[in-house]
Order: structure tokens, then C-alpha cells, then sequence
């Protein structure tokens, strides 16, 4: 398309790293990418693009395109939204402000939860300092380990499910733009922009129709359908927007190490879809093998 090189399927466009809550540095995460058969990958680490350079390297070494991307923080009243973009301007100002403002929050944030915790369990911030890359964008996933290493629970998933469940009393949120700001800005930035996982569990988590064709008018560019978080009512009912307004369908692993069960591949973007989302992005350029 456009002049563009070719490249090859099958993709995963949602992989993330230590550069935020992933367990695998970039390379590993390439690696893992690379044994499952991918041939097209993006890392979205949360909030950073730190991790791009690394993964570009290990992803062409061994054959296969790159895509850089990022998994953007966001809001909509109370939910978290959570916005891939992909192909921005790693230096765009104004996005790169937004960045930088979500991941300084996170910090006092999770400092807030673990001091919260630690009223309870023998938690303390440097444990989870120590199981947080260096410049890592932080989040609850850390938390967790910091509580698997302490033995005060056996896995990430135990600790989501019982202390870092809002449930528990200790959750807390952080600082995150409106989706609407969040589309903008990946918009002008020269991103591609598209929902995460956007119909977990729940009808009332998903956001409204009217405030989705909104976002279409503004750029959004599509939804990640094909992701095990989302439901099967809500696919029904995002895909005749899909088709009313020919959007991008993705879908992908959110890959995060041994963090998650999720595996590289599990689901895919098709070649078509790639190719749309190539096309659209001019902030930046894949880097082919
Ligand atoms: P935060 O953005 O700090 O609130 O943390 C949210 C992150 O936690 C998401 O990006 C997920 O990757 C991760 N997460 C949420 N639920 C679970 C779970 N049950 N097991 C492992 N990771 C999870
Ligand atoms: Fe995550
Ligand atoms: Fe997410
Ligand atoms: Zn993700």
C-alpha cells in the first residue's frame, strides 16, 4: 500500500514488556513472538515508548516486521478505557506531555496503594521498586509481584482477585485523560488509534454507542475484537458500528510474560487490517526485516 514494503501475517499488535507491566524485556517479548510463528508484531507497553528501540532491533534480527505502538491510558466517567495507537510521533509534544503526566501519577499512586496495603501486610514501596524495571511505567500488575515475592499471594492473578481488587478497599485510581483527549492527541500525533479490549465483561463497562461514533468522528479507527476479554454481546454490537462506518478489527494476545496466560497469537489482525492500519499512520514507519 502506498509505496509501503510488504509484510507478512500472521500479526499480533498487543504485546507488552518490562517497559511497563510485561515480565519479558523487548527482545524476549520478540523472541516469544517470533517461536509462536508470528511474522508482524507490535510492542504497547503502557504509556511509554521506551521500549520500541529494543524491540525493533529483535523483532527485523529475526525476520519479522515491526510496528511500534503504545497502550494509552484513558478514561470515560468512571471506566478505564484503555487506547492503542500505533505509527505516532514518538516525539510529539503534546502526546508525549499526556504520557509523561499519566506515568509520573502512577508513581504516587501505587505508592498510596502499597502504603495502604502495607497498614495490613508486610509490604513495603522498595519491594515494589524491586519488581519494577528501571523507568518502567508502574502499575497494580507490580504490586502484585512485590505480594507473590512477600508470599502473601501465590500469583498476579490471586492478587488482582483478592488484595488489588477494588473490593478490598485499597484500590485506588490515577491521573488518565478523557477518551475524547486521548483520541485527539493520537490523532495528532499521526497515530492510528484503537479501543483496547473494548467490551470486557459487564454491558455498563462498555462505552455508549453515541459516545463511540463521536470518537469515529474524531479519528478512532477501530476496535480490538478479537481479544479473550471481550464478550461476545458486545463483539455483536460493535461490529455492526464496525461495518457501518468500515472500521479496523484487530485482534491480539495482550501478551504480558508470565504475568497473564495470554500467549503471542492466540488471536490475530489479518493482513488487510494491518495493511489499513499502515496506511493510516504517518507519525512514524514499521520497521521491516
Ligand atoms: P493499572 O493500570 O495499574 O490499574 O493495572 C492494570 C493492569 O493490570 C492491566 O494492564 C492488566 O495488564 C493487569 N491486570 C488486570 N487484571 C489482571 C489479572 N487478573 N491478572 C494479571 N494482570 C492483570
Ligand atoms: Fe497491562
Ligand atoms: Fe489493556
Ligand atoms: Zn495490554
Amino acid at each position: 500500500m502506498a509505496g509501503d514494503r510488504r509484510f507478512e501475517g500472521p500479526s499480533d499488535l498487543h504485546l507488552h514488556s518490562v517497559h511497563s507491566d510485561g515480565t519479558e524485556s523487548a527482545a524476549e517479548v520478540m523472541a516469544a513472538a517470533h517461536r509462536r510463528g508470528l511474522r508482524t508484531v507490535a510492542l504497547t507497553d503502557h504509556d511509554t515508548t521506551s521500549g520500541w528501540a529494543e524491540a525493533a532491533e529483535a523483532a527485523t534480527s529475526l525476520g519479522m516486521t515491526f510496528l511500534p505502538g503504545m497502550e494509552l491510558s484513558a478514561h470515560s466517567d468512571w471506566r478505564s478505557v484503555h487506547l492503542l495507537a500505533y505509527l505516532f510521533d514518538p516525539d510529539d509534544r503534546g502526546l508525549r506531555a499526556e504520557m509523561e503526566r499519566i506515568r509520573d501519577d502512577r508513581i504516587g499512586r501505587a505508592e498510596r496503594i502499597v502504603r495502604s496495603i502495607g497498614r495490613d501486610y508486610p509490604l513495603t514501596w522498595d519491594d515494589v521498586v524491586a519488581q519494577t524495571g528501571h523507568g518502567a511505567t508502574v502499575g497494580r500488575p507490580h504490586i502484585a509481584d512485590a505480594l507473590v515475592a512477600r508470599g502473601i499471594v501465590s500469583t498476579r492473578g490471586d492478587a488482582f482477585d483478592t488484595i488489588l481488587h477494588p473490593r478490598a478497599g485499597y484500590y485506588e485510581g490515577h491521573y488518565a485523560p478523557d477518551v475524547e483527549k486521548a483520541v485527539a492527541l493520537v490523532v495528532a500525533a499521526g497515530g492510528v488509534p484503537v479501543v483496547a479490549h473494548p467490551t470486557p465483561a459487564g454491558r455498563a463497562r462498555m462505552m455508549a454507542i453515541p459516545l463511540l461514533e463521536h470518537l469515529i468522528g474524531i479519528g478512532l479507527a477501530g476496535f480490538e475484537l478479537d481479544h479473550r476479554e471481550n464478550t461476545e454481546e458486545g463483539k455483536r454490537i460493535l461490529r455492526t458500528l464496525v461495518d457501518e462506518h468500515d472500521l479496523i478489527v484487530t485482534g491480539s494476545s495482550d501478551y504480558h510474560g508470565h504475568g497473564k496466560p495470554n500467549v503471542p497469537g492466540e488471536n490475530t489482525t489479518s493482513d488487510e487490517m494491518v495493511a489499513r492500519i499502515i496506511a493510516l499512520g504517518t507519525g512514524s514507519r514499521p520497521v521491516y526485516p
